[in-house]
C-alpha cells in the first residue's frame, strides 16, 4: 500500500500538519500534486507533500484520495523543498507558502483550459479538384474549403454555419477541439529589437557574471548609476542561460510601472518570455503559469511572487531596482522576495543578481569588505551613463528664501524659469512630488486645528477633483468644512501641496503646457499607467507631474528637465529609513532626465539643503551617502546593525487591545531573561503605535530592538507564539524589520 501524506488547503494553525491517506491503485499520485481527499464531513484539496509505505494510523481509520485536482504536480520538488524552508523562516503556516507557489485560482478549480473548435480539410488536392467538379454550385462551400487549404479555422470565425454543416455531412471537413491560450496584453505584440554593442563596463559585467553562471552561480550587486544600461546586462546573461538550457526569472517592484522592462525582454526573447503578476485575469495567469511550467517560457517577468514561479533548472534570478520596499510582503506570510531569491538561486547554483542605482544600506553592506562568505554579495559597478553623457547637473534651491523674496508660488523662481525654457525648446519635463491629492492638510489659521479622519489617526488631504476631503488610508471622504469643527472661525486654510495642486500650478502658469498626472488616483483603471505614459512618450503630453510611480525605470528620451517639487516630503517621516528613501527618491527622479541626446537638468526644491541626504543624493554620490548612513545606522543602533521586531495589537476595544500588548511584553521579558538573552536587548516597550488608530481600530505594540548577534529565531517564535495568542477581539501581527512602523 502507498500512502500519501497530505497538507490540507485550510490556512489554520491546528490542521497545519500532515495527514496520510492511502493511494486507491491506478491512481498515480505523486509528491507536489493537488489531490482531493475526505477531511471530517468535508471534501477538501492539498498538496500531497510525500508519499511513503507506511502508515501510523490503524488501516480503518485510513481513508483514500478521492482524486487528483490537476494532472501534474503543481508543486515542484524544489519549490516543496522552498516551502518548508519558508515554514521555517517566516513562522507560517506550511499551507500559506504552498499556496504561493501557483495560481490562486488553479486551487479549487476556478480556472480551466479554455479550449476551442476547430476545423481541418479532410481532402487532399486531388479530392478538393473532384469535389469542386462534383459540386460547382455550392459556392459557399467551394470558398470555404479553399480557405481551409491555408490552415484550420477556428469555428467561431466562420459565418457560413449552413455551408460548414454541409461539408461536415460530407466528410470534406473534421472538427476537433485544441487549446487556446489567453495572451497577457503585454506579450500581444510581436517586438523585435536588435542588440547593441556593449560598453567596456558593461562586456567585464557580462564576462564576470557568465563566468559564474558556469561555474556554480553566485551572487552580486550590479550597482550601475541610472542610465547605465543595467537591463542589457541582464540580457545577455539571460541569454547564456537560456543557450546554456536553463532558465531565468526577473523581478521587477511593480509591473504597471516598468512597462519598458517587459517590452525589451520581450523584444528579445520574443515566445521565450512570460508575466506572472496580479493585474492579469484568472485566465491569462494560469495560462502564463502552465507555459511556464511545461518549460514553452523559459524567462518569467514578475512582480514579488513571480520569485515562486515553476521554471526548471533556473541559471538566473534578477532583481531590478533591488532597493524597492514592493520586495518585502506586508501580510502573511511576510516573505522578503530578495531573500527567498537567495534560497532559490541556492538551490540551483543559479546566479543571482540584485540591481539597483540606489541599492538598500543593508543590501551594500554585503558588497563591502569583513562580510562572512555566505552573506556575501560581489560588487559590479556601472559608473558611465550608456549614451556616454555625464549625469545631469543638479541644483539645490534653498526655498526658505523663496518665501522671504514674496514669492509664494510652490515653484522657486528658479524650477519656473527653468521650465519655461523646457517647454520653449520643446522639450518634456518630468514634476516629481511624493504626495497625491491637492493639499495635504486643512486646519484653522484661528485655534490651528486639523481635520483628522475619525476612524484613523491621520490628517486628510484635500481632492480638488471631487471637492472632499480623503482619508489616504481608509479612503473616507468629508466635504470640506466651511468653519472650524473646533472653534467655529471661518478662517480655514488649506496647506501643503500634492500631485493635483502641482497639476493645476504648471497650468496656472504656462498655459501652453499640455501636463498629464501619474498617481493612485489617476491610475485607478485597468492600463491606465500605460495610457498616461503613452501619452507622454508621444510627446501629446509634455509636463508629467507624479508621485513614486514615476520615479523609477522610465527611459524617455526627450526628458531635459527633472524637478523635485518638495523634497522634504519623505525626510521627516518618523521611521530610520526616512534619510535613505529621500536619497533613493531624489536619485533615481533626477536619473530620469538626460537619458538620450538631450543634457539634463534637475532642480530640487528643498527647506533643508544642508541635509546630507538631499545634498549627497544632488551630488549622486552613492558611496558616500552609504559611509555617512551607515554610521549614523551603527551609532543609533538600526538595522542592518540591530534587529527590530514588533508585535502590532489591533482592536476595537482600547482597554483589551492594550491590555493584550502589555501582556505580551511582559511575557516576552520573562522569557528572555530565562533564555539569557536579555543582553541582547537594546529596547523593549509595550506602547501606542505611531498610528494609534487606523479604521477604527485602536492599535499597540510590542517593539523590541535587538543586537544583531542575538538568536532571532527563538525570539520571533516567542514572539509568533504570543501573536497567536491574542484574545478574541484583538488581532496581532508579528513583523520583523517591516517596511514602515507606523
Ligand atoms: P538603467 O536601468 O541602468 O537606468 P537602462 O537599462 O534603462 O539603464 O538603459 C538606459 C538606456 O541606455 C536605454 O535606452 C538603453 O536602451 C540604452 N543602452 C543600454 N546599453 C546600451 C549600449 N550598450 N549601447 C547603446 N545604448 C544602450
Ligand atoms: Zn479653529
Ligand atoms: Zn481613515
Amino acid at each position: 500500500m502507498t500512502y500519501a501524506n497530505v497538507i490540507v488547503d485550510l490556512s489554520a494553525e491546528a490542521v497545519d500538519r500532515q495527514f496520510s491517506y492511502s493511494v486507491p491503485a491506478g491512481m498515480d499520485v505523486q509528491p507536489g500534486q493537488l489531490v482531493a481527499v475526505p477531511f471530517g464531513p468535508r471534501t477538501l484539496e492539498g498538496f500531497v507533500v510525500s508519499l511513503s509505505d507506511t502508515c501510523d494510523l490503524p488501516p480503518e481509520k485510513v481513508k483514500p484520495v478521492l482524486r487528483l485536482a490537476r494532472p501534474e504536480p503543481v508543486v515542484l520538488p524544489d519549490l516543496m523543498e522552498l516551502a518548508e524552508w519558508m515554514h521555517t523562516r517566516y513562522l507560517c503556516n506550511l499551507v500559506d507558502a504552498l499556496r504561493l507557489m501557483l495560481p490562486a485560482e488553479l486551487r479549487g478549480g476556478r480556472v480551466r483550459e479554455r479550449t476551442s473548435r476547430y476545423v481541418r480539410l479532410n481532402l487532399t488536392e486531388a479530392e478538393l479538384d473532384d469535389f469542386k467538379a462534383a459540386n460547382p454550385r455550392a459556392k459557399k462551400q467551394i470558398e470555404l474549403l479553399e480557405r481551409l487549404r491555408d490552415g484550420d479555422i477556428e469555428t467561431a470565425r466562420i459565418e457560413e454555419k449552413s455551408a460548414l454543416k454541409a461539408l461536415s455531412d460530407k466528410g470534406a471537413v473534421t472538427f476537433y477541439d485544441s487549446e487556446k491560450r489567453r495572451t497577457p496584453h503585454a506579450l500581444k505584440n510581436e517586438l523585435y529589437s536588435m542588440d547593441p554593442i556593449l560598453l567596456p563596463e558593461q562586456k567585464r559585467a557580462v564576462q564576470a557574471l557568465t563566468e559564474a553562471l558556469e561555474h556554480g552561480g553566485g551572487r552580486f550587486l550590479l550597482h550601475g548609476v541610472t542610465g547605465s544600461g543595467k537591463t542589457e546586462v541582464y540580457i545577455r546573461l539571460i541569454r547564456r542561460a537560456l543557450e546554456l538550457g536553463r532558465t531565468a526569472i526577473v523581478l521587477v517592484p511593480e509591473i504597471a510601472l516598468t512597462p519598458q522592462m517587459v517590452a525589451w525582454l520581450h523584444g528579445r526573447f520574443g515566445g521565450d518570455a512570460a508575466v506572472l503578476h496580479s493585474a492579469l485575469s484568472a485566465g491569462e495567469r494560469f495560462d502564463e503559469w502552465r507555459r511556464i511550467r511545461s518549460g514553452e517560457a523559459r524567462v518569467v517577468i514578475g512582480a514579488r511572487s513571480a520569485v515562486f514561479a515553476p521554471v526548471q533548472n533556473l541559471g538566473v534570478i534578477v532583481v531590478d531596482e533591488e532597493h524597492e520596499t514592493t520586495y518585502q510582503s506586508d501580510h502573511r506570510p511576510r516573505y522578503d522576495a530578495r531573500e527567498v531569491a537567495w534560497k532559490r538561486a541556492g538551490q540551483h547554483g543559479a546566479v543571482l543578481l540584485l540591481g539597483s542605482a540606489t541599492p538598500s544600506i543593508t543590501t551594500y553592506m554585503r558588497a563591502m569588505p569583513g562580510v562572512r562568505p555566505e552573506n556575501r554579495l560581489r560588487l559590479i559597478e556601472l559608473r558611465q551613463r550608456a549614451n556616454g553623457r555625464p549625469l545631469p547637473e543638479v541644483e539645490i534651491v534653498d526655498m526658505r528664501g523663496e518665501f522671504g523674496r514674496g514669492n509664494h508660488s510652490i515653484f522657486s523662481a528658479r524650477l519656473a524659469a527653468e521650465l519655461r525654457k523646457c517647454l520653449d525648446d520643446g522639450h518634456q519635463a518630468m514634476l516629481f512630488i511624493n504626495r497625491r491629492g491637492h493639499s495635504t492638510f486643512v486646519s484653522c489659521r484661528n485655534c490651528g486645528y486639523v481635520v483628522k479622519c475619525d476612524q484613523c489617526d491621520v490628517s486628510m488631504t484635500w481632492h480638488q477633483a471631487e471637492n472632499a476631503l480623503r482619508c489616504h488610508y481608509c479612503g473616507k471622504t468629508l466635504p470640506p468644512p466651511e468653519k472650524c469643527p473646533s472653534c467655529g472661525s471661518r478662517y480655514i486654510k488649506y496647506f501643503g501641496a500634492g500631485t493635483q495642486k502641482v497639476q493645476e500650478e504648471v497650468r496656472r502658469l504656462f498655459p501652453d503646457a499640455r501636463v498629464a498626472r501619474m498617481d493612485v488616483d489617476t491610475t485607478r483603471e485597468k492600463d491606465a499607467h500605460e495610457r498616461i505614459l503613452n501619452r507622454f512618450r508621444s510627446g501629446e503630453a509634455n509636463v508629467l507631474v507624479g508621485t513614486q510611480m514615476i520615479a523609477k525605470g522610465l527611459d524617455f528620451p526627450n526628458v531635459a528637465l527633472v524637478g523635485v517639487v518638495a523634497a522634504d516630503l519623505s525626510l521627516n517621516l518618523p521611521d530610520f529609513r526616512s534619510v535613505e528613501r529621500t536619497f533613493q527618491l531624489i536619485t533615481q527622479v533626477a536619473g530620469r532626465a538626460g537619458r538620450a541626446d538631450v543634457p539634463g537638468r534637475v532642480v530640487v526644491q528643498t527647506y533643508d539643503p544642508e541635509h546630507y541626504g538631499i545634498r549627497l543624493a544632488c551630488e549622486q554620490d552613492y558611496r558616500a551617502f552609504y559611509t555617512r548612513e551607515s554610521a549614523h545606522r551603527r551609532a543609533a543602533l538600526y538595522p542592518p546593525f540591530t534587529v527590530i521586531a514588533r508585535i502590532i495589537f489591533s482592536g476595537r476595544d482600547r482597554a483589551l487591545t492594550q491590555a493584550s500588548a502589555v501582556e505580551a511584553e511582559g511575557k516576552l521579558r520573562a522569557f528572555l531573561k530565562e533564555t539569557g538573552a536579555e543582553g541582547d536587548v537594546i529596547q523593549l516597550g509595550a506602547m501606542e503605535a505611531p498610528i494609534k488608530l487606523l479604521r477604527g481600530e485602536s492599535r499597540f505594540q510590542v517593539l523590541l530592538k535587538l543586537y544583531f548577534k542575538a538568536d532571532l529565531e527563538a525570539v520571533a517564535a516567542k514572539m509568533q507564539a504570543l501573536a497567536d495568542a491574542a484574545p478574541e477581539g484583538v488581532r496581532a501581527e508579528l513583523e520583523i524589520n517591516p517596511n514602515n512602523l507606523f
